[in-house]
């Protein structure tokens, strides 16, 4: 059994509840008898699904999260989001061009940039979003794209912006711009959706489906990576 030395309190919705202190955010509120259904997912910092909001004791800044990777302290007052609103422009990426007037009719409030950098501080992913947006007004898209590669989508950038952007959808819009018109082609991608076509991966797909959660997890933990 846990000591109590190593407890703290939480406010989770105005209410008081002692959480072990090694708790995240999201752990926390599971400790405390939540049961998460929105506003969760990959639990390992990946998916962006658990931005969240909260005060600690004493500070009055609002401070923005991944709850998933956020410890809790003692006194903190949390409040969950279940998912980020935000405004999201239709298109059809056939019929739109790799250019700057694509990024102008779509991302207007791009240009109300103040260049205050907070949603770059905003950012659990360490991201430079106030450059990739500055690229993005230059009408740079592959530019945006490749500062914004690792962007998981968490909206903590623009829950932060006085200029009301929506930063990751543009920086979206960006990364789809350069996959369909201006990344160069590549030959191995053509040969693995041949592959794939021609069913050289069924059987191991239908391995992997058919296996259980425990050894799927093993497998893809051990799995190769490359580095980029
Ligand atoms: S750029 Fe914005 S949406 Fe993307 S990871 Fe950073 S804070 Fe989250
Ligand atoms: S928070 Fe908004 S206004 Fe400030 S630099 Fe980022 S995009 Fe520009």
């Amino acid at each position: 059994m846990k000591m109590k030395e190593n407890m703290v309190t939480v406010y989770i919705m105005g209410e008081a509840y002692d959480v072990p202190d090694s708790s995240t955010i999201i752990t926390a509120m599971e400790y405390a008898g939540f049961q998460l259904t929105t506003g969760i997912g990959c639990r390992e910092g990946f998916c962006g699904a658990c931005a969240t909001i909260y005060r600690e004791k004493g500070d009055y800044k609002l401070k923005g999260a991944l709850a998933c990777q956020t410890v809790v302290t003692d006194g903190m007052t949390l409040a969950q989001i279940p998912f980020m609103p935000s405004e999201k422009p239709i298109y059809n990426l056939q019929e739109i061009t790799a250019d700057i007037n694509t990024v102008k009719e779509l991302f207007p409030t791009i240009f109300r940039c103040v260049s205050c950098n907070t949603c770059t501080k905003a950012c659990p992913q360490d991201i430079e979003v106030m450059d990739y947006i500055q690229a993005l007004k230059k009408g740079n898209i592959a530019e945006a794209a490749d500062i914004s590669f690792d962007c998981i989508r968490c909206g903590l950038c623009a829950l932060r912006c006085p200029a009301e952007i929506v930063q990751y959808n543009a920086a979206t819009l960006a990364r789809r711009l350069y996959g369909r018109y201006l990344a160069k082609k590549s030959p191995e991608v053509d040969e693995s959706i041949k592959e794939i076509e021609d069913g050289k991966y069924d059987k191991e797909l239908d391995d992997l489906t058919k296996m259980d959660r425990k050894t799927l997890s093993e497998k893809y933990y051990s799995r190769e990576t490359k580095l980029r």
